[in-house]
Order: structure tokens, then sequence, then C-alpha cells
């Protein structure tokens, strides 16, 4: 198969031909038809993950058609359409007992533990547990900008902030998380308002839902202009950049017993930011994180999709094939560019 791999992190990837993945008897493998390019991979890229082995063959938001099922898998075959969350669960420790597989204690990650989908095939472990079945109104490259920003997002919003009607929700960074943050807490019905640097951003934000947005370039005191827009300070924010400054600006613009969510990464020397702790107590705050989103909640997900409550095709950006994601990838720290960049060609 033709795929995307590194020998050294920070060095260039290459494109190669590596032997066809086979399944063990609990996996399936799946031919990619898309998948999406994310911060995660180029942090993986850089040397920031330590689950990485060299040489690694990076993607983790991807959808396809099952190509190979391994002789214990009884929940899929050959030809289903699939997706697969990018923290998988191994199905038998005490985080997947309870249903909790996005933290699991023993992770199956492609693109970070095991190789990834930057790849005409990718083999995915534990299936039956793991795998999740598209419906066919869905296509491939809507189901891989699923990826982990719209569904880590949508369990951000949904599971950690249980965000209801008539809420405000301040949304801090509007790149893939924040905009699918966006999209996901208009839909149930809340207020949202956006803060970002960038105005082409937020113009994005206003086009799926947001009611507010705040430059944070214009107007640098973003606490005190959250505080107003909502009346008081937001019922949840999200710091869905992952930056000591606005991880710190979603806690501090928060009311009275409101919810920060933590959904940005926050890695390397940004890994421990400050905190306002006097006023998360005197205010009796909480402070959530959201690490993807289990195989068993995607169904709630996909049918806000399938009815139309949801568009992520709406923030499907540039499509390119598998050469054009080494540049893209080594790229991936700028910021360039609005919605999520699919590779949906692998086999030109
Ligand atoms: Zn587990
Ligand atoms: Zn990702």
């Amino acid at each position: 198969m033709k795929a995307v791999v590194y020998e050294a992190f920070g060095q260039a990837p290459e494109l190669r031909i590596l032997p066809d993945p086979t399944p063990e008897p609990h996996s399936v493998i799946i031919k990619v038809e898309a998948t999406g390019l994310c911060r995660s991979d180029w942090h993986g890229w850089v040397g920031h993950d330590p689950d990485i082995r060299l040489p690694h063959v990076p993607g983790h938001e991807l959808a396809g058609v099952i190509a190979a099922v391994g002789r214990s898998v009884v929940r899929f075959r050959e030809g289903d359409r699939v997706t697969v969350p990018f923290v998988a669960g191994c199905g038998s420790c005490p985080q997947c007992h309870s249903g909790n597989q996005q933290v699991c204690d023993d992770q199956f990650q492609p693109g970070f533990t095991h190789w990834g989908s930057f790849a005409e095939y990718v083999r995915i472990d534990r299936a039956d547990f793991n795998i999740v079945r598209l419906p066919d109104e869905i296509d491939f490259a809507t189901a891989a900008s699923l990826g982990c920003r719209f569904v880590t997002s949508f369990r951000a919003v949904v599971d950690q902030g249980k965000v209801t009607a008539g809420q405000w929700v301040a949304v801090h960074g509007c790149g893939g998380v924040g905009l699918s943050a966006i999209m996901i807490a208009n839909a149930l019905g809340a207020n949202v308002v956006a803060v970002d640097i960038s105005d082409d951003k937020l113009r994005l934000a206003r086009e799926v839902g947001a009611a507010v947005t705040i430059n944070a370039k214009s107007q640098p005191d973003v606490v005190a202009a959250v505080r107003d827009a909502t009346g008081g300070g937001a019922h949840v924010s999200l710091d869905a950049l992952g930056h000591p400054q606005t991880c710190f600006n979603s806690v501090a613009n928060l009311r009275k017993r409101g919810k920060h969510v933590q959904v940005g990464l926050l890695l390397a020397e940004q890994a421990a930011p400050p905190i306002p702790m006097a006023q998360v107590i005197a205010h009796e705050l909480e402070i959530l994180g959201s690490h993807g989103m289990q195989a068993h909640r995607y169904g709630a997900m996909l049918d806000m999709i399938s009815a139309g409550k949801l568009t992520p095709q709406q923030l499907v950006g540039r499509r390119i094939d598998l050469a054009e994601s080494i540049p893209a990838l080594m790229a991936m720290d700028r910021f360039e560019g609005t919605g999520v960049t699919i590779i949906d060609r692998f086999r030109g």
C-alpha cells in the first residue's frame, strides 16, 4: 500500500510503498476513503507524543470501507462503511466496563499508538467494540471531518458541559474544534459567544451559529467582553484552542457555578497553565476535560447529522491527495486556512 511515513521526529515524511496490513483475530482492515489532517498529527510528528514509535504512519480521523475482517469479529463484514473514534478502547479495563472507552487504560489510537490512516489501508483492533457503522447518507469526507475535533466537541458540549437551551456558551478559538462546538451548542438552543483573533474565522463562527463574536485582538479584555455580552458570564465555556491565555479566559469569564471544558490540547511547555483557582472556589466553578468520544455515543451525533440539525460538511475546507498531505502536515502549526483539510485521494 501507499503510505506517508516518517523515520525521525521533525524530519520530512515520505510517500512510500509499505506491506498491506493483515488483521489480528479481533481486528478489521479498513480501506481508507477519507482522512482528516489535524494539529494532533503535527504534535505527533514533531515529537510531543510519547506513544509514537518510529517509523510511524500518522492519521487518526478516518472513514472508509472494511476490506478484511479477523476471524473473531462478529458485528462487521467486508464492504461495511465505517469510522472509528480516535481513542479506541481495550474492552476489558474498568474505564471500558463503565462505558468510558475515551479514557481507556490501554488505549488504541490509530496514528499514535499504532499506524494510522495516511495510507491506503489501516488496521483497527478490538473492532466489535470500537468501529462505528456510517449511515448511507453521510459521505466519507464528512465522516472523516468528524475526526477528533467534532466528536470531542460533541462530548464537550453535550456530555461534559451538559449545555441546554437558553444558556450562554463561550467558545474560545474558532478553528475546527471551536466551530464544531459553536454549531453543536447552537443546535441545542444555546446562545454562543465566539472568541478569536481572526475576522475570517469569526465570520465562519457566525455562519455556523454564533450569536455574538469578539475579536480578542481589538478587544484585549476578553473576560470583560464575554461577561458583558452574556449578562454576567457564560454558563459553559470552552477553551477550544488549547493555550494558557484562552484557558485562563475561559475559566475567568464564567458566571457562578459555571462549567469550563478544556478541549484544546495543552502540550509541552504549556501543559500546566495558570488557573484562577480562587474564583473556582468562591464561585463553585467546575473544571472538566473532554478527550474524544466513545463509539457507543456516536449514534446520537450521527442522528443529528442525518436529521440536518448538525452540518459538519460546512466545516470541510481543502481536499488534497496523499502526496499533498506531507507539506500540509509540516505547515499545520501555522494555523493557515479555515475548516478541516481532508485527504480523499490515495491511489492516484
Ligand atoms: Zn479499556
Ligand atoms: Zn485530530
